[in-house]
């Protein structure tokens, strides 16, 4: 979550993982293949990684309806296969989006009173919010490809 408030600014900052030099890349150009400044290698953008949000019942409000994106939210369970054979996609989903939206994780099982409030009857769902507000619900998706057609128009990527 440290992690992330870094990121809230227009640049940010990829270790050269070939030189060590820290390259300050503007956020809007990250799907760019940036380059090092110094070696000119290209900059891993695993190296940097991006990763959902966990967010909680706690910190729900903060994190997601508070946010100036819009917000992806992955409801899942540790015990649900379903949602492990999606959380794979979903951590792309987080690279893909990043500057565009942002991506975060919720554990059902020990958050539930967002799970009451969104009525979350299976997992794993998806939840999009933008300003607070509840836009699109996804039950039951499958692959990066099935998400992505859904947020279309909702989401813009670069
Ligand atoms: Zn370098």
């Amino acid at each position: 979550m440290k992690f992330k408030k870094a990121m809230d600014q227009e640049t940010v900052i990829i270790e050269c993982l070939r030189c060590g030099t820290k390259n300050r890349v503007p956020r809007s150009r990250i799907h760019d293949r940036p380059s090092c400044g110094q070696c000119h290698a290209p900059l891993s953008l695993e190296a940097f990684a991006i990763r959902p949000l966990e967010t909680a019942d706690g910190t729900f409000a903060r994190d997601v309806l508070a946010a100036a994106e819009p917000v992806l939210v992955f409801f899942y369970s540790p015990s649900c296969p379903y949602c492990r054979m999606l959380s794979p996609v979903i951590d792309q989903l987080a690279v893909k989006f990043e500057g565009a939206a942002l991506i975060a994780r919720l554990n059902t099982t020990v958050n539930p009173v967002v799970s009451a409030q969104y009525g979350i009857q299976g997992v794993p769902t998806l939840l999009l919010f933008r300003e607070g507000k509840l836009l699109k619900r996804m039950v039951g998706v499958q692959s990066g490809d099935e998400i992505e057609r859904g947020l279309k128009g909702i989401i813009k990527l670069s």
